[in-house]
């Protein structure tokens, strides 16, 4: 259970993580530094770390689950979500069993591929450890505030929310195409039907690979090409 739920999710959202093949859900790059990337601010400087001078993310886990209340969040041992914006990966990251024994949610805390995100930059004095670590989503990674001042990053994140996120996109979409969010039930239909997935898996669909890393999954298909194709056959295919 992501600890941000909201009611009535749409429909569309959760199709197109249908049409998706879940096995391309990749695991977390490999990239053995991480560049913290601060041209816009000269004065800090460019620093360079191991990825394995990181704890391990079931350290960190170890660390924040029984204080996530501290800091008002809900966060389920055995349905590894982002710590910001709740986004689930995948049911085969899911322990199933209620029994499960510790060290296999630990195990389990450690296949997911959320990012090991710091409180405080390393360039701003930050620690490498647990307390200074934060297990979130590329997109919320990339979207956090950088700052000293722990306070500011929690505020962020618990105001951060990967449905509301993804709805935006989509209106976004439907705006791109003259369409707005009262048109969503009629390209909910549209996206529903039998005959329109028989239409798009005839070759028209395209996963991309996100140029700016935003994506909370390496490969996914754009809003825009799964609104743009709903809009198309609305328009020009159905009967
Ligand atoms: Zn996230």
């Amino acid at each position: 259970m992501a600890k941000t739920k909201v009611e009535g999710e749409s429909n569309l959202i959760l199709n197109r993580d249908v049409l998706i093949d879940n096995d391309l859900c990749l695991s977390e790059a490999k990239n053995s530094l991480v560049l913290f990337r601060n041209q816009y601010i000269s004065v800090n400087k460019v620093m360079k770390y191991k990825q394995s001078d990181l704890p391990a993310k079931s350290e960190i886990f170890s660390y924040w689950h029984d204080k996530f209340h501290e800091i008002n969040l809900f966060i389920d041992w055995g349905e590894p979500s982002c710590w910001a914006c709740g986004f689930h990966y995948n049911a085969k990251y899911d322990i199933n069993n209620v029994d499960a024994a510790w060290e296999n949610i630990l195990k389990l805390w450690d296949k997911i591929p959320l990012q090991r995100c710091h409180i405080v930059p390393r360039s701003l004095g930050g620690t490498n450890n647990p307390n200074n670590l934060f297990l979130m989503c590329k997109e919320c990674h990339d979207l956090a505030p950088n700052t000293n001042i722990p306070d500011i990053f929690y505020e962020w994140i618990s105001t951060q929310n990967h449905l509301k996120r993804e709805m935006k996109k989509i209106q976004e979409s439907l705006e791109s195409f003259n369409l707005s969010l009262n048109n969503m039930i009629e390209i909910e239909q549209v996206i529903k039907s039998e005959d329109f997935n028989t239409w798009v898996k005839e070759g028209r669909i395209g996963l991309h690979f996100p140029q700016n890393r935003y994506a909370s999954r390496s490969w996914r298909l754009t809003t825009s090409t799964y609104v743009g194709l709903a809009v198309y056959y609305m328009r020009n295919i159905k009967q």
